[in-house]
């Protein structure tokens, strides 16, 4: 099944963080549309590519170097590819490959296997609890749950630590091959190529894993009881198909954005309240443009939002047939060189994927100089060093000289 095709469960692991955290959230978003993005396309291509490679490795029988070949110019052909998926994708092929030479004999190696935890759902929902692993090891009495992302926001970094997506892939394949092998561990692992430091790995004792899947059991159970109640969040909300229509999360960032409470108010706010004020607000503007995505979709549906309307936006001049344009204003005397056309440059970004990496490097690259990036501001938890104006050592040193 292409990856694109893939049948989502109503407690599929990618959106576990969501109904763990919210259980109501399953049955307030049941039936809303998906809307995926170009992003997200552009990783399903480069999943596809993953798997075949990862296939490949293992089981050249099955997918030869040929076969991966004739895929990979058919895959060129996509709008959305990129000579540096090819890169991307050998990140993760490295890691897997090492991570099984390391181990006394060849795992067992499923790409792209449906994993089935439904002894871990509530009667009557026993088939709503699967997904899709990327890459799933055995080997002994290791289990290896191995997950691809193509993100590249250092923000996005995810990690494995008692990820739930990652420790129901590992139940589902523990309730799978358990007979079959005497697994003892779970070893979760998400390459993320695109990220300085993409790699997150984190490990735990099967106990573990099902103490969490007794747990997961407890909150689909709630979830499908009509009695679950809602939690709203920044990252809970993110990707819930409610989220522009959710009353809980109305409520919530109103509450955060005209009432929060951060103690007594002297007439200026100290940092730390800066801080936890920015805090609090960062899901406020996403939500309430969200919520005007939602409104404007009303009103173009012909519904009424009682205050708002929708309107055209302001228009743009095109040209219907550019070339016959420039044509008549050629003869009429206009000269193309100075007054119809302007010559620029490429970036530099564009020229190096014209020409690839190594040529550019070997080529133009002595010409090219890294300009630091503007300061931003990001939560803590971001990966990324801090930068900051206090003088080092080094530097004071330096001056004094
Ligand atoms: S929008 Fe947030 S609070 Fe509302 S149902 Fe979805 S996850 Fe829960």
């Amino acid at each position: 099944m292409g990856h694109k095709e893939r049948a989502h469960a109503l407690f599929g692991p990618s959106s576990a963080h969501r109904w763990l955290e919210c259980p109501g959230s399953v049955l307030l978003e049941k039936g809303m549309p998906d809307t995926a993005s170009e992003s997200a396309a552009e990783g399903t291509l480069a999943h596809e590519l993953a798997e075949m490679k990862v296939v490949n490795y293992f089981y050249p029988k099955e997918i030869s170097k040929r076969k991966l070949n004739a895929a990979i110019k058919k895959m060129k052909e996509n709008e959305l590819w990129d000579d540096e998926m090819l890169g991307h994708t050998d990140a993760y092929i490295d890691y897997i490959r090492d991570t099984s030479l390391g181990l006394p004999s060849q795992p067992h190696m499923d790409a792209e296997r449906r994993w089935d935890f439904g002894r871990y759902m509530p009667p009557g929902y026993e088939g709503e609890g699967y997904g899709t692993a990327d890459c799933t090891m055995v080997q002994g009495s290791r289990l290896f749950v191995i997950d691809f992302k193509y993100g590249k926001s250092p923000a996005g970094r995810v990690s494995a630590e008692r990820n739930p997506q990652m420790m129901l892939y590992a139940l589902g394949a523990y309730e799978a091959l358990k007979m079959l092998y005497p697994i003892k561990e779970a070893r979760l692992a998400i390459v993320q190529p695109r990220l300085p430091d993409g790699i997150s790995e984190w490990s735990c004792s099967i106990d573990e894993l099902q103490e969490f899947g007794e747990h997961v059991r407890e909150q689909a159970a709630l979830a499908v009881s009509g009695n679950a109640g809602y939690s709203p969040g920044e990252d809970t909300c993110r990707f819930c198909r409610a989220r522009s229509r959710c009353a809980a999360r109305a409520e919530h960032n109103v509450k955060l954005a005209f009432s929060p409470d951060l103690g007594k108010k002297p007439p200026l706010i100290s940092n730390g309240q800066v801080g936890e004020y920015l805090r609090l607000g960062a899901g406020v503007a996403k939500w309430l443009a969200e919520l005007k995505d939602c409104a404007l979709a009303e009103c173009l549906a012909g519904n009424e939002v009682p205050g708002w309307k929708a309107v055209e936006g302001r228009s743009a001049r095109e040209w219907t047939d550019m070339d016959a344009a420039f044509a008549i204003l050629e003869k009429s005397g206009v000269a193309p060189e100075e007054m119809l056309w302007e010559r620029k440059p490429l970036t530099l970004a564009q020229v190096e994927k014209m020409i690839g990496k190594k040529d550019f490097q070997d080529t133009a690259g002595s010409y090219v100089a890294v300009r630091r990036g503007k300061p931003a501001l990001v939560q803590e938890t971001d990966s990324r060093e801090a930068i900051t104006n206090k003088i080092t050592a080094e530097e004071a040193f330096k001056e004094e000289k």
